[in-house]
């Protein structure tokens, strides 16, 4: 979803809720990562000075394989993280200690939420699961 940076200007706060459809999702997860739900996504955005600060928790469920039988296995993404949307011209490139927070430039009025929920969730899944802790992985009969 893209929102113009005007509209959180002119309430403050903007809160939106709405869904990521799972053909998006696709190219930030590995190939055998199955969608099973559409990612939900709840954000409030506010703006401080030239900045906007976005507030997300997201939800939704996915289907890894396990490590060693690759069995499927139901992967529940529950995430919340905050990031700071900045525009690209008031970036100071040789600020100190710039790259730490999380900083997301954009261009022009329009921020795109999608790219940043779908990162972080990217980077939630594990990469590793296993159908049970105790699993012997694929047995081979003979
Ligand atoms: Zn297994």
């Amino acid at each position: 979803m893209k929102i113009n940076v005007r509209d959180i200007k002119k309430c403050e706060s903007l809160e939106v809720s709405y869904d990521i459809q799972s053909e998006a999702v696709k190219p930030y997860v590995d190939e055998a990562v199955v969608i099973t739900e559409p990612v939900h996504v709840k954000a409030e955005l506010r703006s401080s000075d030239s900045d906007v600060v976005g507030r997300f928790e997201v939800r939704g469920e996915l289907q890894l394989s396990c490590a060693r039988c690759l069995a499927p296995v139901p992967y529940k993404v529950e995430t919340g993280f905050w990031t700071v949307f900045r525009k690209s011209s008031s970036v100071k490139r040789d600020e100190p200690g710039m790259g730490d927070e999380d900083v997301v430039e954009f261009d022009g009025d329009e921020i795109d939420l999608d790219d940043v929920v779908l990162q972080n969730v990217a980077l939630s899944i594990p990469v590793k699961v296993l159908c049970r802790s105790d699993c012997k992985g694929i047995e081979w009969r003979e």
